[in-house]
């Protein structure tokens, strides 16, 4: 019986590789949610009967398309743009938009395959979708940002809507470039829908909370694996790769709840600072002037910059991984345990290998997986979506109260679902299986679709 539905999921997944060939980053995802179906399935064989698995992992729709645009000089430009309709039970296609020269179909379909369990495990009515770009913002000016965002959306905003397809951010893409990307929406459709975007900015539709959601989120979500285990943020030493959104509010989060956070990254070097990290700096350096984290030693000559090189290192009971995919590897995971290290939460999505996770789940430590951990962000887009359609706004403590909650219920159900399913205190297993349960049940109840 076990034995069975092992190696239908073995097979299944050598013919999603073989469908998909060189997106491995695809491959890895798929593995990572197969590697807990196997219980799921004995459970529930209805899935197999309805071919659940095979449906999932084909989108529903994929969008390519060619992005032209002048640059500064003069010079013709041209990018791809995707846009991955992943799957549509739940609600409508919700997932952000990547703007980043290593952006190609499988990194999209990836983000787009995590996007639909994460996004089921919030309860909240929303499918999974992901696209973006090989665009590289990096370097480019307001206008050039503004002109490659008006081209993006003239090609895609036939395929989006309020009640269809909702995008919002994701690396290189944050307010500025939703603006662009909604005001040239606005222009060809000629309506203001301001559901049909998320992460918008203050004066003009978004939510308070928004920007926050995800470090915020997956601190709240770390909170609740540390009690469980009896434990608090409070007085413990932390390393935060990453300075961009979700790093940036996950150091604040954990410093408003005692937490010492010491070193922090880019995708150039890292920053250590002993006495704890000056996160207003932070935020000049990179949210104002958008330059790279070595200036902080400018202005604090205790600290150290550390060119390419990656923090994990740096010894520490907590771990957040907040900058990108496969950033923390095994030899990695083996360093941070013989540091000591207790807890891991993803903020960023699949930043830990299979490697680095087998290691860190065999030796005990608390590890929160980005589908669980970072789901505040997608998750406080859905309560902007409510907050549009019924032309409210909720203040600040309101919009995180409920950001809480939803981290405690996401927490609640991997926790009760690992146990359910014999693997009490994994929450990758937890969050697999819960979020594929919710989603397969809702594609059984919509029929052949
Ligand atoms: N890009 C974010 C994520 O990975 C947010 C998506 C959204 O808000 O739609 O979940």
């Amino acid at each position: 019986m076990n034995k069975t539905s092992d190696s239908t999921l073995n097979s299944l997944y050598h013919a999603v590789v073989k469908r998909n060939p060189g997106e491995s980053e695809f491959h890895q995802a798929v593995r990572e949610v197969f590697d807990s179906l196997g219980p799921v399935l004995r459970k529930y064989p209805e899935f197999g009967t309805h071919k659940i698995i095979e449906r999932i992992c084909e989108p529903e729709r994929q969008i390519i398309f060619r992005v032209p645009w002048q640059d500064d000089a003069g010079q013709v430009q041209i990018n791809r743009g995707f846009r991955v309709q992943f799957n549509s039970a739940l609600g409508p296609f919700k997932g952000g938009l990547r703007f980043h020269p290593s952006v190609y179909l499988g990194i999209i379909k990836f983000l787009g395959f995590e996007q639909i369990f994460k996004n089921a495990l919030t309860g909240l009515p929303i499918g999974g979708a992901k696209g973006g770009s090989d665009f590289d913002p990096k370097g480019r000016s307001d206008d050039e940002i503004m002109r490659f965002c008006q081209s993006f959306m003239t090609a895609l905003h036939r395929n989006l809507g309020e009640h269809s397809d909702v995008p919002a951010g994701d690396i290189g893409v944050g307010t500025r470039e939703i603006g662009y990307l909604f005001g040239q929406y606005k222009r060809l459709t000629g309506r203001y829908e301001s559901g049909t975007f998320t992460g918008k900015g203050l004066d003009w539709g978004g939510a308070k909370v928004r920007k926050e959601a995800t470090g915020y989120g997956a601190v709240f979500f770390l909170r609740e694996m540390l009690a469980a285990r009896g434990d608090t943020i409070e007085g413990k030493t932390c390393i935060v790769s990453g300075a961009g959104n979700v790093a940036i509010y996950a150091i604040e989060k954990l410093q408003q709840l005692g937490g010492k956070v010491v070193a922090c990254s880019d995708s150039r070097g890292f920053i250590h600072d002993a006495h704890g990290l000056d996160l207003d700096l932070i935020k000049e350096i990179r949210e104002v002037e958008r330059h790279g984290i070595e200036e902080y030693v400018a202005h604090h000559k205790r600290a150290s910059y550390t060119p390419n090189r990656r923090l994990w290192h740096v010894p520490c009971q907590i771990a957040l991984p907040c900058a990108t995919q496969n950033e923390l590897g095994g030899d990695d995971a083996t360093t941070l345990v013989q540091n000591g290290c207790i807890a891991v939460a993803e903020g960023a999505n699949m930043p830990v290998t299979p490697d680095g996770m087998r290691i860190l789940l065999n030796a005990g430590i608390a590890f929160g997986p980005g589908k669980a951990a970072n789901a505040g962000g997608v998750a406080t887009s859905a309560l902007e979506m409510q907050q549009n359609a019924s032309r409210d706004t909720w203040d600040f403590e309101f919009t995180e109260t409920r950001l809480a909650e939803i981290m405690k219920g996401i927490h609640r159900r991997c926790h009760e679902t690992a146990e359910e399913f014999g693997t009490p205190g994994n929450y990758v297993k937890g969050a697999n299986t819960a979020g594929f349960i919710r989603v397969a049940r809702a594609m059984v109840a919509l029929g052949l679709i």
